[in-house]
């Protein structure tokens, strides 16, 4: 497929709405960051890569991260981590606390602050001593091997992270955290503040693109493991907002308060878009209908 024209006309299509909407406010150091930006890239699954706009500026990806920390607990782990976790879509935004209360500290998916805390834990458990846990799947996967954390935007979130605070003292109570909950709180910042590009991170999902196929051609997962990821993708991947964006995108998606989404056409390709100021679920607004464009001008729909 002829994709570099569609990018190009796509970037000019979403310029008039890029005012629309207001960045991350929640972690300070992300409201810095130039708001009106675009970026969009696909990468195949044979590794070709095509991009448009802003697609090589590193943006916080945030909750993009809890992709790659599930993919990681579930090729060293196995299934124990839904014993843990449920696989049902919230309908409440991503930090909520009512609910964990209500089914007694077991989150209901991976994808919620809670359940990527408790993710986090398992990664944690299971990769003793190992430091670059999801840094180090996204350098290897993205063939960038300069990828950082950003410790500044880490350290903004460390001072203004209370809800996630509660929510891991929360789980801790209920006996579902192993580890300390600092040690878990400080692994879950630093994941969601690695900085990454478009074209870095669409090269880094190709895996789910692949049948869970690694970069250099190794099994990262098996296929079935592949598809319930991206199935919960789909299901919970844009919180509260995941039945519209099932509805205008039609792909497995994930969303991170830095403005970035990765999504999948299973079997074929991996896109990342990225614009900063996002709507009221916390995914970008003007990602979302370069998504939907996407997918209406391809055809290329898991529906
Ligand atoms: N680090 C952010 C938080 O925990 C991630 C949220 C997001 O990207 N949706 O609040």
């Amino acid at each position: 497929m002829e994709f570099q024209n569609l990018l190009d006309d796509i970037v000019g299509s979403i310029k008039p709405r890029l005012g629309e909407g207001n960045v991350a406010n929640s972690i300070p150091e992300l409201a810095a960051v130039e708001p009106n930006q675009f970026g969009i890239s696909v990468a195949t699954r044979e590794g070709e890569v095509y991009s448009s706009g802003d697609s090589e500026t590193p943006f916080s990806i945030q909750s993009i991260s809890k992709v790659f920390a599930l993919a990681l607990v579930l090729a060293r782990d196995g299934e124990s981590i839904w014993n843990r976790v449920f696989r049902e879509p919230s309908g409440n935004p991503f930090n909520s606390l009512v609910q964990l209360e209500h089914e007694n500290g077991i989150p209901r998916n991976p994808f919620i602050n809670a359940g990527a805390l408790v993710v986090t834990d398992r990664l944690l458990s299971v990769s003793a001593g190992e430091a670059n846990g999801v840094l180090g799947l996204l350098r290897d996967e993205s063939g960038n091997a300069v990828l950082q954390v950003d410790t500044g935007v880490a350290a903004s979130e460390s001072r203004h992270n209370h809800r996630n605070q509660a929510l891991a003292h929360f789980l801790a109570s209920c006996g579902n955290l192993d580890n300390p909950v600092d040690d878990v709180l400080d692994a879950y910042i630093n994941q969601c503040a690695v900085s990454a590009s478009c074209t870095d991170l669409a090269l880094a999902s190709r895996f789910l693109a692949a049948n869970g196929a690694r970069r250099d051609g190794a099994a990262l997962l098996d296929p079935h493991q592949t598809k319930r990821i991206n199935a919960m993708m789909v299901t919970c991947g844009t919180y509260d907002a995941a039945g519209e964006f099932a509805y205008r995108v039609g792909l497995p998606g994930k969303s991170g308060i830095g403005g970035g989404i990765i999504a999948v056409v299973p079997n074929y390709c991996a896109i990342c878009v990225w614009s900063p100021r996002l709507g009221s679920s916390g995914n970008s607004i003007a990602g979302v209908a370069a998504l939907d464009e996407f997918t209406s001008c391809t055809g290329l729909s898991i529906f």
